[in-house]
């Protein structure tokens, strides 16, 4: 059946829904940070949620997260000077998707988190970049780049991120590298078979398993104080995710509808380098 309640409405309902799996795991909603994909949302729908007063937004291909940035900056400026939100906050931009080597002084730029490092030789790209920014005009004031170890739980070779067992390790590479820091680990839920439904039951798996990886890593002392981000769970498992500990969702078709789209997360279209 087609979806035909209103932007406002299937924002509500998901953070309604974030919420109260939040409280059943014994936290606060605001415990769990909603990020909003965006990358099937129309320009109109990211103003819309942000003049709600919704802060942070997903992008999974740095080409569109560039545009989209800048754009809505824009708009933010513009309400800031009609006195429309004179004390808004600005908008935080999380880089979700594989990131591509030629691409990291872009991502750097405009990323808040960037959630995808998933090998020690991008993290020493980003590295860096992020210091040559840090030593370039006005660079005393930027702090080092927040960043995510991704895992890949599942072993499915079509999904990116490193071997459980090598998770700790890059942390702790990443943790020696002054102008990065390390924030935590992400994870993705396995993808069903073809003409299989999604399982939750294998969701929940792989979300209890990076549970415990990023608990192992905290109790170990890897990371340090800051290593304090459990980013897992999507649209169809966001409530699960929350469950097994997650304190960072990443949704978009629940907020902004289904996509007519097909590209999906893994669109390795301009994948020139890899
Ligand atoms: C697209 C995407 C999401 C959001 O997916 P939905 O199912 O639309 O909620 C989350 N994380 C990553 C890495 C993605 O690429």
């Amino acid at each position: 059946m087609k979806d035909t309640r209103s932007l406002r409405e299937r924002y509500d309902d998901v953070r309604e829904r974030v919420a109260r799996a939040a409280e059943k795991s014994g936290r606060r909603a605001s415990d769990v940070m909603l990020v909003a994909v965006t990358k099937y949302a129309s320009i109109e729908d990211i103003r819309e949620l942000v003049s709600y007063g919704h802060i942070d937004l997903g992008e999974n291909r740095v080409q569109q997260l560039v545009q989209r940035a800048a754009i809505i900056e824009e708009f933010s400026n513009r309400r800031r000077e009609r006195g429309a939100a004179p004390s808004a906050p600005s908008v935080r931009w999380h880089m979700i998707g594989s990131l591509q080597r030629n691409k990291v002084r872009q991502a750097i730029e405009v990323s808040k988190l960037i959630h995808s490092v998933d090998s020690l030789r991008l993290a020493e790209e980003l590295q860096d970049f992020a210091e040559e920014r840090a030593s370039g005009p006005g660079g005393e004031s930027i702090g080092p780049v927040d960043v995510l170890v991704e895992v890949n739980i599942s072993g499915e070779r079509s999904k990116h991120g490193v071997a459980p067992a090598a998770a700790r390790h890059l942390v702790d590479m990443i943790d020696t590298m002054v102008a990065l820091r390390p924030r935590g680990i992400m994870c993705m839920a396995p993808t069903p078979k073809a003409g299989e439904e999604a399982s939750l039951d294998d969701a929940r798996r792989v979300f209890t398993r990076c549970k415990e990886i990023f608990d192992e890593i905290r109790a170990i002392g890897s990371g340090g104080e800051r290593f304090d981000i459990l980013s897992m769970g999507m649209s169809d498992d966001f409530e699960v995710a929350i469950e097994c500990g997650a304190n960072l969702v990443r949704v978009g078709s629940a907020i902004f509808g289904e996509s007519k789209s097909t590209t999906d997360e893994d669109d390795d279209e301009d994948d020139d380098e890899k």
